[in-house]
């Protein structure tokens, strides 16, 4: 929204639109041609307003009877009554561009305000329905096509009853302009300027007030009729005090707008810092992860290290343990059987002749022997 509203007010400033074609009495005989010679460097009204002004946002195609929400986004009135058909709720329609809630007139989408500005770019309400009958004709009972519009009767014209309208003097100084050219917007600033717009109500009474209590254009009819007894004023002064009002107004925007601007620059700017300081807490606590993963994993082989030496050193000692314990059974066990065998079959003579060797033998291997105090590992 925010956006929208930003680029919208950045429209270029209207440029001069080419000049208006002259008087159709200015051609001579021949069937006006109110195309003129236009310069292509020249911009038209329509090249220099906004693109997103001319389409409508739901069919992307020229507007038919544009209707303005509260939002001052405008639509297509058929675009948006198919719209509020599937998406209003609670009485309310979501602008499809910006998604504000708009209330629903009593009347309907017919009840939001007409873009009559988006309108008469586009040729207005006249050429919104498909090809033109001649009113001239029309009035004698009789139909043609209109292929000219007369700005000044605001009447269309077939061929025949515009070869008529330029040779009668009353009207032979009106402008016309052909449908293509009121269909292209080419000349809605001149268009504007010379027709005068006319009561919806009252079809031929210009609107020429303001009722400043309904806050609407109306006719010297309305004014004695729906606004009869409400305060009114002159179109154009209601209208230059509106402009002085909402170019301060606009002023205002432009400062708020600048003031959101900056904000959205600081909160870019910091939101880009976050990011960055974000980044690098991350790559820090990865950082540190790793040099502690380091440390654990070289701690870790230290210790199986050092674990499998003392492995090694124990096996060692419980081989050369149990070398030493075989010996010691074989000595006992030799010296067992000999004394044994000496006792049993000997002469006492052999008994005694040997009792010392056998004593000090028996005695040397029955010395208290050291009880091995080496439990290292517990198995638990
Ligand atoms: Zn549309
Ligand atoms: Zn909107
Ligand atoms: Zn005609
Ligand atoms: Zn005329
Ligand atoms: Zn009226
Ligand atoms: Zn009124």
């Amino acid at each position: 929204m925010f956006r929208t509203v930003c680029q919208e007010m950045q429209s270029p400033s209207p440029a001069l639109p080419p000049p208006l074609p002259p008087p159709h009495h200015t051609l001579g005989p021949k069937p006006p041609k109110p195309a003129p010679q236009i310069n292509g460097e020249v911009p038209d009204a329509r090249e220099s307003i906004d693109q997103r002004f001319l389409f409508c946002h739901i069919c992307q195609e020229t507007y038919r009877r544009p209707k303005v929400l509260p939002c001052l986004h405008s639509f297509c009135k058929p675009c948006l009554e198919d719209y509020a058909a599937q998406q209003a709720q609670d009485g309310a329609v979501p602008c499809p561009i910006c998604n504000c809630q708009a209330v629903i007139p009593k009347e309907g989408i017919a009840g939001f305000k007409t873009n009559t500005f988006i309108n008469s770019l586009n040729g207005g309400d006249d050429l919104a329905n498909g090809p033109r009958r001649c009113d001239f004709c029309v009035k004698r009972g009789k139909t043609a096509s209109a292929i000219l519009k007369c700005l000044e009767c605001r009447e269309f014209l077939c061929g025949a009853c515009s070869e008529n309208h330029k040779l009668t003097s009353i009207t032979m100084h009106h402008h016309t302009l052909s449908l293509a050219d009121l269909r292209s917007g080419r000349y809605s600033r001149e268009i504007r300027a010379i027709e005068q717009v006319t009561c919806d109500i009252h079809k031929n009474e210009v609107i020429m007030l303001y009722c400043l209590k309904c806050r609407q254009p109306i006719c010297r009819d309305c004014k004695v009729n729906a606004h009869d007894g409400h305060d009114c004023a002159p179109l154009k002064d209601a209208t230059e005090r509106h402009v002085s009002k909402v170019s301060t107004l606009m002023d205002k925007l432009k400062s708020h707008m600048d003031l959101e601007t900056k904000m959205l620059e600081d909160y870019n700017d910091y939101s880009s810092k976050l990011k960055l300081s974000h980044t690098e807490l991350v790559r820090a606590i990865q950082q540190r992860d790793d040099e502690l993963c380091e440390l654990v994993h070289k701690l870790r082989d230290k210790t199986i290290e050092r674990e499998a030496k003392l492995y090694q050193d124990e096996k060692k000692y419980i081989m050369e343990e149990r070398d030493r314990m075989h010996g010691n059974i074989n000595a006992m066990n030799t010296a067992h059987s000999f004394t044994e065998n000496i006792l049993k079959h000997g002469q006492d003579v052999d008994i005694m002749s040997l009792s010392k060797p056998i004593l000090d033998r028996i005695a040397s291997l029955c010395l208290p022997q050291a009880i091995p105090d080496r439990k290292k590992f517990s198995f638990q």
